[in-house]
């Protein structure tokens, strides 16, 4: 033990020590931030802004756009007398990651002068006056604030990434911009499009930041590549073994070929052992928790190389310094929308040129790169399409809709819609909602639909939520959507472990099928309390999933009080729960698949499911999507309520009760 005065003393020391490094950690910040391609444009940047209410600016990814422009806006007093300046961010992963490093910039606590909000996670507080946030949280925020009266800014980031939130975004924007002058609107892009941002916003100046960028020598492979996943990690070897320094960017369309590429290269590293230098592989995904994130911006050590393997989130949202080579597969994960049957699907699909021109980029930031293309110099000519197709044509626009329809924004054809969405989708989204009773036979919003738009999850889920009430199940069907909010990734199952996972999971089985099993799982969790990491890790349960659908699950119980839900429960009995859902997802058992009731159209159990087996008569879904076979995932066994419930909700309610729907005042 130490004398207290001496033990008074390291402790100073220590203090001391740490208040320099963070000097001098300050010191290279500024030097960083003051080499970045926009710094020498600030004071021209703020005079346009100034002297322009829409401002389109365009830049070369990495120049400096998100994290910087922002800072001289506050630097200058764009947030003075409590004003706030929003940044919105098509993903959450950069919208967290750039709000990180801006704090540290800054030299602030993360959350007070600079946050970020994301949904289900605020990172905010009264101090905020710079805020980070995806799109769709932006969006919800008109509902609270419909002239976005705190701000003084609004920079849509990203914008080339035509995200459905996005693209609304634009549309509303422009309308509040008429009669808010005061208000600045900055568009930010890489370099696309940004002609297109420009018309649009009515003929808007545009802004353009001069990019160095050094020449990237792209190869193609001469054949096509059979496996991808197989060439992207022989390549990386290749390119650790025979080239120069300089770090790694590999592109790959999802968290499982992420997983398994690293697994993959650190098996052969391991392999080869000191006969190579040593390889860091780090991967980047947007489920991946956030210090594992942070890692891809620490600095290679001398010596070494690293590789990051990412999804398109580092095409264009995130910048990692000191990439010289770039492996380009070509494909991406799509997501597309069938509007006659209601089908999404994820698909793997050759991305776009614009796309592989913005990977190959990567590499030339720092010093001249090179890019590998794992495919033919004739694919990337003949079988890639020019550009990505904006999302609001190929997604399911039900959730939109009723946002704007609760925004007062009747008309819906004569939205001004950069890109408009397929007829089709409209019209479905507006049927949908008009089947959950959200919108009355003219399409206006019913007080139902009023209060269905105050939670911020699938509008299936928000009926169901609101119909809880009734049946005196709410705490139940809470934790349910919850856990379907947190996207399937409930269950861990291990490629080395796949039998032990199943057996594990099977053990939660209970009856009625997937939507029990998830509350049964989240309750167990519940009982079992502070040993519940150890407890989910060896029943194959993703702790980090269960966090956050405890995390999904307060913030939706908060919004009970605001749209006047009684919390209660039926203590798990599953007689009310079957009657809350959403009946217009019914299936009918038929020759070896289902029936969807509303388009006749074949479908099946996915293998997943705890009804896989079981097949009964009637089933309700939670989503129906295309992977290599029409699935339903998450489904409920609903043969004991037959579609008696579901005509009546539906297909009767047009002639009976069209005097029943509740209509605003
Ligand atoms: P742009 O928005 O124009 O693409 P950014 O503002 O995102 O550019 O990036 C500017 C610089 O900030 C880049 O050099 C990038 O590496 C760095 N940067 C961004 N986020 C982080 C982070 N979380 N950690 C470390 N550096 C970061
Ligand atoms: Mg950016």
């Amino acid at each position: 033990m130490l004398p207290s005065s001496l033990y008074a003393v390291c402790l100073q020391e220590q203090e001391q020590a740490a208040l320099s490094q963070a000097e001098v950690q300050k010191q290279s910040i500024q030097e960083v931030r003051r080499s970045l391609p926009v710094f020498p444009y600030r004071e021209d940047l703020l005079l346009a802004i100034q002297q322009h209410q829409i401002l389109v600016i365009e830049g070369e990814t990495g120049s400096g756009k998100t994290t910087q422009i922002p800072q001289f806006l506050m630097e200058s007093g764009y947030n003075d007398g409590g004003m706030k300046i929003g940044c919105t961010q098509p993903r959450r992963v950069a919208a967290m990651s750039v709000a990180a490093r801006v704090a540290q910039e800054v030299g602030v606590k993360l959350g007070n002068e600079v946050g970020y909000s994301i949904r289900f996670e605020d990172c905010t507080s009264e101090r905020t006056v710079l805020k980070y946030m995806t799109d769709g949280m932006l969006l919800r925020e008109f509902l609270t604030e419909p002239d976005l009266a705190s701000y003084s800014v609004v920079i849509i980031d990203e914008a080339h990434e035509r995200t459905l939130h996005t693209d609304i975004l634009f549309g509303l924007i422009k309308d509040i911009a008429r009669f808010r002058p005061d208000l600045k609107v900055l568009v930010a892009s890489a370099t696309l499009d940004t002609e297109r941002f420009s018309c649009f916003f009515d003929d808007a100046p545009v802004f353009r930041i001069p990019g160095r960028r050094f020449p990237v020598d792209i190869f193609y492979t001469k054949a096509p590549e059979a496996d991808y996943l197989e060439a992207c990690v022989v390549s990386v070897l290749q390119i650790h073994v025979t080239q120069p320094p300089g770090d790694c960017l590999v592109f790959l369309t999802g968290q499982e070929e992420i997983e398994t590429c690293c697994e993959l290269l650190q098996e052969r590293c391991r392999r080869l052992g000191s006969k190579i230098s040593e390889l860091l592989v780090l991967p980047i995904y947007a489920n991946l928790p956030s210090d594992m994130q942070a890692k891809i911006f620490s600095p290679t050590p001398p010596g070494s190389r690293k590789v990051v393997v990412a999804t398109n989130i580092a095409e264009t949202s995130l910048t990692i310094d000191g990439i010289i080579y770039v492996i380009d597969p070509g494909f991406c994960k799509q997501k597309s929308y069938n509007a006659r049957t209601g089908m999404e699907s994820l698909i793997v699909t050759p991305c776009s040129r614009a796309s592989a021109n913005q990977r190959a980029g990567r590499a030339g930031r720092v010093a001249a790169g090179k890019c590998f293309r794992l495919y033919t110099a004739w694919a990337f000519k003949h079988e890639m399409e020019e550009s990505t197709v904006p999302e609001i044509q190929r997604t399911n626009l039900g959730n939109v809709v009723l946002l704007l329809k609760s925004l007062g924004i009747n008309d819906l054809i004569h939205f001004d819609f950069m890109d408009p969405p397929p007829h089709e989708t409209l019209v479905l989204a507006l049927e949908q909602l008009y089947a959950l009773g959200a919108l009355n036979h003219l399409g206006e919003l019913t007080k139902l639909g009023r209060r269905m738009a105050e939670l911020p999850v699938d509008p299936m889920l928000s009926k169901m939520i609101l119909a809880s009430e009734q049946y005196k199940c709410s705490e139940e069907v809470l934790t349910i959507a919850a856990m379907l909010s947190v996207n399937n990734s409930i269950f861990y199952r291990p490629k080395d472990k796949v039998v032990h996972a199943d057996n594990a999971r099977q053990n939660f089985v209970v009856p009625g099928g997937d939507h029990m099993v998830l509350l049964n799982v989240y309750t167990q969790v519940k009982r079992i309390g502070g040993y519940a990491t150890q407890w989910c890790y060896e029943n194959f349960i993703q702790f980090r999933s269960m966090k956050r659908a405890r995390d999904v699950r307060e913030q939706l119980e908060g919004l009970m009080d605001r749209i006047e839900v009684e919390v209660c429960s039926s203590g798990g009995d599953i007689v009310p729960i079957r009657k809350v859902g959403y009946f217009y997802h019914t299936a009918r058992l038929s020759k070896g698949g289902y029936k969807t009731v509303k388009h006749q159209q074949t479908v099946y159990v996915h293998p997943n499911s705890s009804l896989f087996e079981e097949q009964p008569r009637w089933l309700i879904y939670h989503e129906l999507v295309f992977t290599t076979k029409e699935f339903m995932r998450q489904v409920f066994d609903q043969s004991l309520e037959p579609p008696r419930l579901f005509l009546e909700t539906y297909w009767n309610r047009d002639k009976d009760e069209r005097s029943k729907v509740q209509r605003d005042p």
